[in-house]
C-alpha cells in the first residue's frame, strides 16, 4: 500500500525532450514496483497550486530507453497505483499534413496503431477484457488542454489523427506516402500505443499533447539537426507553460460527462 502522501490526482509523462517539467515545487522522487517489472524511471512527485502531480519520462533520463523498449504497463501501473486519474501525455512527433507545422501542437482525437510486439493489455487471461477504443482520448481532457493552449495563445490544433509505428526506426518514403495519402493521418509517433490503451484499461482520463518538430520524410523538406533541435527546444519550453495551466484548470475530480472512468464497466468477459 502507498502512504497517503504519496498520491497524487494528476499524472505527466514526458516525452522527448521533457524530461523534467521544472514547474513543480517540494519534489520528491519515489520508485514504485509493479507486477510487470520497472516504470521508465523514478516518479517525481511535486505540487503546484496545492496539486499534487506525479511526473514521469517516458524514456527514462538521459533518454535511455527506445519506444519499443518502454514498459509501458509497468509506467501506467505505477501511476495508477500513486491514484492519477488525469494523465496528460507529452509526445513529440512528425507531422503528414502541411497545414500542422513544426513548433505547432496538436491534440488528437483518433488514433491508428502500426506497432508491431508489445504489450498491449494487463488482462492477458484469465480475466479477459475488450476495452471500446471508438474514441480513444478523453474528451474533457482533451478540452482543458485546447482551452490552456487558446489562453496562452499557443497554437494548438484541436483534433487529427496519430498514426503510430513501431520504430525505432523512421517510416520509409513509401510509407510515409500510405499513412499520409492512404490512412489520413495527420501526425507520426512511436510512442502512443499501448500507452492510451493501458491508460483505457485502467480507467485514466488520457489525452496527449503532441508537439510537432518536422515533417515527415514524404514531404521531402530538407532539415538540418539544429533546426530540429531548435523546434524542439522551444516546444519544450511552451509545453512547460501550458502544463501549468492545464493543471491549474483541472477540477478536482473528473467530471460527469466523462466515461474513461468506466470503461472496464462493459469490457470484462
Ligand atoms: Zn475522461
Amino acid at each position: 500500500m502507498m502512504s497517503q502522501e504519496n498520491k497524487a490526482l494528476i499524472g505527466v509523462i514526458g516525452g522527448s525532450g521533457l524530461y523534467d517539467p521544472g514547474i513543480f515545487e517540494n519534489t520528491r522522487e519515489i520508485k514504485v514496483y509493479t507486477p510487470f517489472g520497472e516504470p521508465s524511471d523514478l516518479i517525481t512527485l511535486g505540487e503546484l497550486e496545492g496539486k499534487t502531480v506525479a511526473f514521469l519520462p517516458r524514456h527514462g533520463r538521459r533518454h535511455r530507453i527506445p519506444p519499443h523498449r518502454i514498459n509501458y504497463r509497468a509506467n501506467i501501473w505505477a501511476l495508477k497505483e500513486l491514484g492519477v486519474k488525469f494523465l496528460i501525455s507529452v509526445s513529440a512527433v512528425g507531422s503528414l499534413n502541411l497545414s500542422y507545422k513544426p513548433g505547432d501542437f496538436l491534440v488528437p482525437d483518433q488514433f491508428i496503431d502500426m506497432t508491431k510486439g508489445r504489450q498491449y493489455t494487463f488482462y492477458d487471461g484469465p480475466v479477459v477484457a475488450h476495452v471500446s477504443m471508438a474514441d480513444p482520448f478523453c474528451n474533457s481532457l482533451r478540452k482543458v488542454i485546447l482551452k490552456s493552449a487558446e489562453k496562452l495563445g499557443i497554437v494548438t490544433h484541436s483534433k487529427g489523427t496519430y498514426i503510430c509505428i513501431e520504430g525505432p526506426r523512421f517510416s520509409t518514403r513509401a510509407e510515409s506516402l500510405v499513412w499520409k495519402e492512404v490512412f489520413k493521418a495527420d501526425i507520426i509517433g512511436m510512442t502512443l500505443v499501448p500507452e492510451v490503451n493501458l491508460a483505457c484499461e485502467a480507467q485514466m482520463c488520457y489525452a496527449t499533447v503532441a508537439m510537432i518538430t518536422d515533417y515527415d520524410v514524404f514531404a521531402d523538406v530538407p532539415v538540418t539537426a539544429e533546426e530540429v533541435t531548435k523546434v524542439m527546444s522551444d516546444n519544450t519550453a511552451k509545453a512547460k507553460i501550458l502544463l501549468r495551466e492545464v493543471i491549474r484548470s483541472l477540477p478536482d475530480r473528473p467530471e460527469g460527462e466523462c466515461s474513461c472512468c468506466n470503461s472496464l464497466k462493459t469490457a470484462l468477459i
